[in-house]
Parts: structure tokens; sequence; C-alpha cells
């Protein structure tokens, strides 16, 4: 039987299902349609279970050097089924309460596979949307006044080196193994390779990264990279910068070998297993783009400001239309694209005030332009930088390593960016993009009084050090 609504929204992901509360908040009468799980890869193949698995390497790493506290621990070890049971208990807990929040906001789930029909009995106009039940029932028919797109992404991989149960892996099968790897080749030095990187290194594997640009997290500011190499270094992570992968040369056996060229030369190198982390597809295939008049661009949905795809009524969103792949830029997306269907007159999302965040140990954070950026812009810049070598609370911690950054413009005395990299910063960039959002020059933010001994005191001081009156250094 065909059930009518205001909105269907394909996909369960962080995008989807965040967009579907704010619609029934709206009163729209709305749907989900998901294949899998409820919550999508953020919450079962991505940022969760990524950050259960570091939290255990970066609990496991400061108990072995308890001593430095002046605490005596037993022999200190690593269950690795323990490790990855508390990772799934917390995911099953955040599953529920997802679950819990579709049937408050009286969303209907539909559990099975979408695809957008083309004009029919049903409606002019494509978007009519059959699911497939996962649990084998006759096909639903639901024909929505609106319909968002959020399918979200799967790992892109290399020809030739597709995962394949044993050797090759992407983060999808990363993240249900077993037994730690002795030794793992991560092919990709971006924020997903280096978080596996840490993490991994965190647990005792010998870790090598092969990275194609001249830097590993090529995206963030140089110097946050250039820190970050030697943070990794530190814990014996091995990190080839410049370097292209022949998957070609991949030969299994014994464990992995591959070769690589780096700089002009073909190396080779050998571990148990290899990791394949260079970024993510969108999921376009199988939902029906071909009954529409919906445009692709380098695999990804178009879409214009509000989220509307070619058909004026089908919107997308989240990591299928590309631009920042993130869980919290996902989310507010579905809010804009649920704000503009209910008529709301919502503000287009300013990218350049999303915040960034990378949560290998240290971690490391960032809103706005890099120093590169912000001169290539034609800014006439000026930086202000503080290291947590001199915040008490770093100390206390006994993790001192990194700093605040802080780009500004000479003249307008604008805040361009903020990078940060050392303890917490994850945690503490949100002040940065307030900042931003409101426009506050580094005045301002050195004078929000930071409370001591807190590792805010560092985004105070580099506040200060951008007109060189920083207290401590
Ligand atoms: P998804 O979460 O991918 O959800 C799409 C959903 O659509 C899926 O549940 C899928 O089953 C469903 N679906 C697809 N096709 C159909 C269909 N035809 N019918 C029905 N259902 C369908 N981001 C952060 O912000 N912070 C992090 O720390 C972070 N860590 C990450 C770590 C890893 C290892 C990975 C892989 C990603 C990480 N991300 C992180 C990125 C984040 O997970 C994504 O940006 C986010 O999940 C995108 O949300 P989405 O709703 O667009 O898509």
């Amino acid at each position: 039987m065909a059930q009518e609504y205001d909105l269907v929204i394909l996909g369960g992901g962080t995008g989807g299902y965040v967009a579907a509360i704010r619609a029934s908040q709206l009163g729209l009468k709305t749907a989900i349609v998901e294949k899998g799980k409820l919550g999508g890869t953020c919450l079962h193949k991505g940022c969760i279970p990524s950050k259960a698995l570091l939290r255990s390497a970066e609990v496991y790493a400061t108990a072995k050097k308890s001593e430095e506290f002046g605490v005596t621990t037993g022999e200190v070890g690593v269950n690795f089924v323990k490790v990855q049971e508390r990772k799934e208990k917390i995911v099953e807990q955040l599953h529920r309460g997802v679950q819990h929040l579709m049937k408050q906001g009286k969303i209907d789930v539909y559990e099975g596979l979408g695809r957008i029909l083309g004009p029919s009995i049903f409606s002019p106009m494509p978007g009519t949307i059959s699911v497939e039940m996962n649990n084998g029932e006759e096909n639903e028919m639901l024909i929505p006044k609106n319909v968002i797109v959020a399918t979200g992404s799967r790992p892109r991989t290399l020809p030739g080196l597709e995962a394949d149960g044993q050797y090759v892996m992407t983060s999808d099968e990363a993240l249900v193994m077993e037994e730690l790897p002795k030794s793992i080749i991560i092919v990709g030095g971006g924020v997903i390779g280096i978080e596996w990187a840490s993490m991994l290194a965190d647990f005792g594997t010998q870790v090598t990264v092969i990275e194609y640009a001249d830097r590993i997290v090529p995206t963030e500011d140089k110097e946050v990279s250039r820190e970050m190499q030697r943070a990794m270094k530190k814990k014996g992570v091995k990190i080839i910068t410049s370097a292209k992968v022949l998957s070609e040369t991949l030969q299994k056996g014994d464990g992995v070998t591959i070769s690589a060229e780096v700089k002009g030369e073909t190396k080779e190198f050998t571990a148990e297993k290899l990791l394949v982390s260079v970024g993510r597809q969108a999921n376009v295939e199988g939902i029906g783009l071909e009954n529409t008049e919906i445009q692709l661009e380098r695999g990804f949905i178009q879409t214009n400001e509000y989220f509307q795809t070619k058909e004026s009524h089908i919107y997308a969103i989240g990591d299928v239309i590309g631009g920042l792949q993130l869980a919290h830029v996902a989310s507010h997306e579905g809010i804009v694209a649920v704000e503009h269907i209910a008529g709301e007159n919502p503000h287009p999302i300013d990218y350049t005030l999303v915040s960034k965040c990378i949560y290998s140990s240290p971690e490391a954070a960032s809103v706005g332009l890099t120093e590169d950026e912000a001169k290539e812009k034609g800014h006439d810049v000026k930086t202000g930088k503080f290291s947590f070598k001199a915040i008490g609370k770093a100390l206390v911690y006994g993790e001192s390593d990194g700093f605040v950054k802080i780009v500004a413009d000479k003249e307008t005395n604008d805040i361009l960016g903020v990078h940060m990299i050392g303890p917490h910063v994850t945690d503490m960039i949100s002040e940065a993009g307030l900042a931003k959002v409101l426009d506050a020059t580094p005045w301002e933010v050195a004078h929000t009084i930071h409370p001591h001994p807190t590792l805010s005191e560092a985004i105070g001081e580099a506040a200060l050090a951008v007109d060189g009156k920083a207290i401590h250094s």
C-alpha cells in the first residue's frame, strides 16, 4: 500500500536522522528509509567506534608511563577482545538512543533499500520511493512531497588494493579487526590515516604511513602538519611523504609487500596488513538518480546552497554531496534543507566557519584559513602562536607538545583562521569557531578572561601573541 509523507529521507546516517528530527519538530510527516542501521557511518563505522578505539589506545599509552605520575601499576597489557567489546557497547547504546529519538519524533523508519522512481501513477514528478524491505516483505511505496537524499559515502580504494578480508583493509574492516597486527602499512596520511596510525602505534603496532603529498594531514596549516609528523615519529611511526604507491606491485603471502615511488626512487615496504585510507566516494549508485534530472560532478550530487538538486523538491545532504565530509556538517546541512522545505528561510552554511578535528594523540583542530591560504587570498597576514609547553595545565596532564596558532589580517584585524595541535584541542576549537562567527578580533579573544589553570589559556595567549603581547613567552 502506498503511504503519503511530507518528507522521505533516503539514508538514516547523521545527516538523515538529524534532518528527520528537525522535520518532526516543524510538524512535517516524515519517514526515513535505511538499508543498514540508523546512525550510519558515523555511529557504526566512523566517528564513534574509531574514537572508542583511540581512547583505549590512549589509556594504554598513559598506563605504560604511569611511573611518570608517581603511580605504580602491575604489568600493563591490552585485551583487544575487551577493547572491541567496549566499543560495541558504546555504539549500541547510542544506536538505541537514535532509535528512541525516531519513536519520540513519530518518524516512520523503513528498514530497506530505497530507490527514487520516475513519474508514475502515484506522482507526475520523480520522487516516489520504492523500498525493498530487509525482512523480505512486499516492497513499500512511499509518496513524498519532498525527498532528502542522505545516502552517505563508502571508502574509496585504489585499483588492486581492494579489501580482501585478510591482508588489505579499509577503515570498515579495520574497525572490526579481531587482533592487533604486529605491523601495518597505511596508504594515505590524511585525517583517517593519521588517526589509525596514532591509535595502532599507541597499541604497539609498527606503523608505516605512505602519503602522496609532501606532508601528512596536508589540508591543515603547514606548522600543524610538521608538529603532527614530529609527534607521530616520536611514537615510532615511519612516515614516507611525496610517495606514490604502485598498487600493481602488491604481493600477498606472509603479510603484504608493496612498492612506492618515493622522490624518483622505487622503494619496497612489507608489513602484516595494509590499510587503505585514500578518501571516500559517494553512494549514488542504485538509488534511482537516472529517473531524475539530478546532476553529479566528480561523483557527488550537485545542489544549491539550500541543498536542492535540479529537481527542486529533491534535496541532497551530507557525504553524498562531497565538500567537507564530516558528521556535524551533514547534520547541519540536513537542518538547513528541512527548514527550507518548511519555508523557514534558513541561513546558507558558511563553510569557512566549520571546525575540523583530528582525534589522534596529540589531537589537532582548526577553523578558517591556514596561513598559506590566507596569503593566497591576498591577506596581509599576522600570526600569534603559543606553545602548550608554557601552559601549566598541559604540564599537569603530562602532555605539553603542540600549540595554538591564530592567523589574522594585519589591516582589518579579523581572525582568519585558528589552528591547534595538542591535548584536548578538539574540545577547545569551538571557542575559536564562536570567535569567527562573531567576527571577533584577537583583542576580544584575549580579553575573554581564560580561567587558570586551563588548556584554553593557550588560546588567550596566542591571541595576545598576534600583536606580540603574550605574557608567558
Ligand atoms: P552516512 O553516515 O554514511 O549515512 C548514510 C546512510 O544511508 C547509511 O546508514 C546507509 O546505510 C544509508 N543508505 C545508503 N544508501 C541507501 C539506500 N539506497 N536506501 C536506504 N539507505 C541507504 N566525521 C566527523 O565529523 N568526526 C569524526 O570523528 C569522524 N570520524 C570518522 C572516522 C571514520 C573511520 C570514517 C569512515 C568517517 C568519519 N567521519 C567523521 C565522517 C562521518 O562519518 C561522515 O561525514 C558522516 O557519517 C556523514 O553522514 P551522512 O548522513 O552523510 O552519511
